[in-house]
């Protein structure tokens, strides 16, 4: 199998982009040189941000509201993060986030409504889930096979079980302990697959064995975003559009893309980040919106160390890891119905985009290979020789998968395709986050601990700190605005960079 053109052109322009960063980087490091020689200290700011997420985004939106220099340092070459819509056919899809809270606590569903109207959302989902099981036997979600079968019903109850914080109180098991207790469903059993990869990884972006079952009930009970989820109906728009429209073009001036932070320094009055390219930039507060997955490795260096209490709450929080796989084809091999299909293998589970997307002709299953699925893709694409052939290899994978689910037909109608590994993208380094056995255990927060300001000069947002509504977009956003208040209540709407000699 050989990828086409589209996909061919997407790797060459990414090898563009990478001979684009290098040179953006001198064109930074000429404009600091020169601000430095005229004496402007153009690169002082009241507050750095790192990464151009929706976290860093929104909390530059603050900040420069209330009249702060600011910088983005973002390491990648664009804005968004885990927000990422690309094109496949002529569709735009989703490669990160794809669902939309309902207005409760979501600003973005309000401003992207109050931009596009009403009819820009519609529902995912619509029709009917498609289970294999049994290695390959088909269960229809309202079919009688499935109807009647006991390991599927304990399966469906399972979605409004996790959440009973009076059955979860024992903070050492996880979920795959949880449903071997409940329903005896261990690894071996013919539904484990539903809740490793229709429940566990569809949901939290990892495995059964590495979520906290008493955490996760926890974390459940704090939900304040609405249960109702919509997604953007016309397709030649994608989610990075929406927010590039709404929010993001008046704020591209502030970041420097290319710009991977490697260093903070708070041991002086004030605060140097020092990036790759060997520039610093001098600020009074910092905001970290990095991953879980890039605090974990360390990827960033701190002086003075960090408190132990900010490197235990990061290491309390788990960073899932997967991928999503877009594949296009001639026409669907899957019968209309289906809204959502869980398989007993690596794609996991797959949904159609093209269902609900307006006016699309293209016929697109996207799959989500997640924890241990999204791993096991991962590491069979590292054995091949460079990323083009590891991404074929996970395409052929999940292709000969579906081909002994769906039929000859699977091979014959295929056309091209985009893989996305969050677990190697360098600057995420995983899915999103999710709550481990610790993360809430003992009526502690991990989420809460990494969330308090370090000395008020070093500030950690992102989706993995807030204790409410983690691991989604508007948490982030939410995040990113509570460290632009806590700054801003500290510099009180005075903006005055620090004088570097
Ligand atoms: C596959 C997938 C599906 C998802 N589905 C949904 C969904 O349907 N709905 C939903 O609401 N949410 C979803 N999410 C979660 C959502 O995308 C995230 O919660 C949110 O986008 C995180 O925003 P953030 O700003 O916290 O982090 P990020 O978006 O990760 O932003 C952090 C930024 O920091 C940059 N960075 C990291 N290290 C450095 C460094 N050293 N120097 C400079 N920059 C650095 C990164 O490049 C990145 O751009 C999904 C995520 C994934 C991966």
């Amino acid at each position: 199998m050989s990828k086409n053109d589209s996909d061919i052109n997407r790797d060459r322009r990414d090898v563009l982009k990478v001979g684009a960063a290098s040179a953006s980087l001198a064109c930074v490091s000429n404009l600091l040189i020169n601000e430095k020689a005229q004496g402007t200290n153009h690169n002082t700011y009241d507050v750095v941000i790192i990464g151009a997420g929706m976290a860093g985004l929104s909390a530059a939106i603050e900040l420069l509201a209330h009249g702060y220099r600011v910088k983005i340092l973002e390491a990648s070459h664009r804005l968004g993060g885990r927000i990422y819509s690309e094109t496949l056919g002529e569709t735009r899809i989703e490669l990160g986030a794809e669902e939309h809270y309902l207005g409760k606590n979501n600003p973005i569903y309000s401003a992207v409504i109050k931009k596009y109207g009403k009819d820009v959302y519609t529902k995912a989902y619509e029709g009917e889930q498609l289970l294999s099981i049994d290695n390959g036997k088909f269960c229809w979600e309202f079919s009688s096979e499935c109807l009647s079968d006991p390991d599927v019903s304990n399966f469906w109850k399972y979605n409004s079980y996790y959440g009973n914080k009076a059955q979860h109180k024992d903070y050492s098991i996880s979920l795959a302990d949880d449903i071997l207790k409940q329903y005896g469903v261990d690894k071996d059993h013919r539904a484990y697959h539903l809740y490793e990869n229709g429940f566990a990884g569809a949901i939290f972006g990892d495995s059964l064995k590495r979520i906290g079952a008493a955490s996760l009930a926890e974390q459940d009970s704090k939900w304040t975003l609405s249960e109702d989820i919509r997604v953007l109906a016309p397709s030649k728009l994608g989610y990075s559009d929406v927010l590039e429209k709404i929010w993001w073009n008046e704020i591209s001036d502030h970041v420097l893309l290319n710009t991977v932070v490697e260093h903070i320094d708070s041991s002086g009055n004030s605060v140097a980040v020092h990036d790759k390219g060997g520039n610093r930039h001098i600020c009074h507060k910092v905001i970290i919106t990095a991953s879980i997955g890039v605090l974990q490795s360390e990827l960033i260096q701190f002086t003075p160390a960090l408190p132990r209490a900010t490197i235990d709450a990061y290491n309390n929080i788990g960073m899932g890891r997967g991928m999503k796989v877009a594949l296009r084809f001639t026409a669907p091999f899957w019968e209309e119905r289906m809204s959502y299909l869980i398989t007993e293998g690596l794609s996991s589970s797959c949904w159609v985009p093209t269902n609900y997307k307006t006016g699309s002709k293209d016929h697109i299953l996207m799959c989500y290979p997640m924890g241990n699925n999204g791993q096991t893709l991962t590491d069979i694409a590292h054995k091949k020789e460079d990323d083009l052939e590891g991404a074929e290899e996970i395409i052929r994978t999940m292709l000969s998968e579906l081909t002994t689910l769906f039929g000859e037909e699977v091979n014959t109608q295929y056309i091209d395709s985009v893989v996305q590994d969050w677990t190697t993208h360098p600057y995420v380094l995983g899915s999103y986050s999710y709550p481990t056995p610790s993360t809430y255990a003992n009526g502690n927060s991990f989420r809460s601990q990494l969330a308090q300001p370090i000395n008020n000069q070093i500030f950690f947002a992102g989706e993995a700190t807030n204790n409410k509504n983690p691991s989604c977009v508007p948490g982030a956003l939410h995040e990113g605005s509570r460290a632009a208040n806590q700054i801003h209540n500290i510099l009180k709407g005075v903006s005055d960079p620090p004088q570097v000699a």
